[in-house]
């Protein structure tokens, strides 16, 4: 079944990638298997059906699985992180989606300074400023990102948003074609170290209107892995 449901997910990309109107058609998109709450067998399976990227939301959660696995993958942070675990973060994640403050991505610059690794990082945009959601706000992200531009162990490779819950999926459109054009702004900027050229946008409910609005990479667990049990 997610074997099934995952390349399931793949075809419904490369559909989407077909309706675009403004990104390029050809753009490779990166699907992110999101495995919270979901058992080792169950992303044993995901991987091999062909997944190579893992999304995990939580630090304590993903250690213990990253230490049982025994699979090869990337791994990305897409939940909120808290400072204090950043030593963990940096371990184990290949691209951190969560960066959302300078206080964040001093901790992690440190942590990386510390294993001598240069960590990749999005910075997180609230752009419906949701009071419940984490993110910068977009007239605070040019100056976050400047700053992060400083930091010698980090490499700021793009921007993420959580879109807002809508029962109409259109309306997030907006949205996603609004972060499109952040993200097209920012890859014209001058920067020491950033390499800009990821768009973290998409989930379930929402992610093929996200892939024709221009995102280049998915987060999708409900969809691969059916509904998750919370314990
Ligand atoms: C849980 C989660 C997802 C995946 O959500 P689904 O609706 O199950 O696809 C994607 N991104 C983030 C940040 C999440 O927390």
């Amino acid at each position: 079944m997610i074997a099934e449901n995952y390349k399931n997910i793949l075809k419904k990309i490369e559909a989407a990638k077909e309706r675009r109107t403004r990104a390029s058609k050809k753009d490779n998109v990166t699907l992110v298997a999101v495995t919270k709450n979901h058992d080792v067998n169950a992303m044993r399976e995901a991987i091999d059906a062909g997944a190579t990227d893992i999304g995990e939301n939580r630090v304590q959660e993903a250690r213990e699985k990253f230490q049982t696995l025994n699979r090869n993958a990337t791994w990305h942070l897409i939940g909120h992180l808290q400072t204090n675990k950043a030593k963990f973060a940096v371990e184990m994640f290949d691209l951190i989606h969560s960066v959302d403050s300078f206080k964040l991505a001093k901790a992690l610059n440190d942590a990386a300074q510390n294993t001598d690794k240069v960590q990749n990082i999005l910075v997180q945009v609230n752009l419906a400023k949701e009071a419940q959601k984490f993110g910068v706000f977009k007239e605070d992200l040019s100056s976050l990102v400047e700053e992060i531009d400083e930091m010698e162990h980090l490499k700021l490779k793009g921007i993420m948003l959580i879109a807002p819950n809508f029962n109409d999926k259109e309306e997030t459109r907006p949205l996603f074609s609004e972060m499109y054009d952040i993200f097209t702004d920012l890859k014209t900027r001058l920067f020491k170290r950033a390499e800009i050229n990821i768009l973290s946008m998409g989930m379930t409910g929402d992610f093929e209107t996200a892939v024709e609005e221009g995102a280049n990479l998915v987060r999708v667990g409900t969809g691969i892995f059916g509904a998750r049990n919370y314990l």
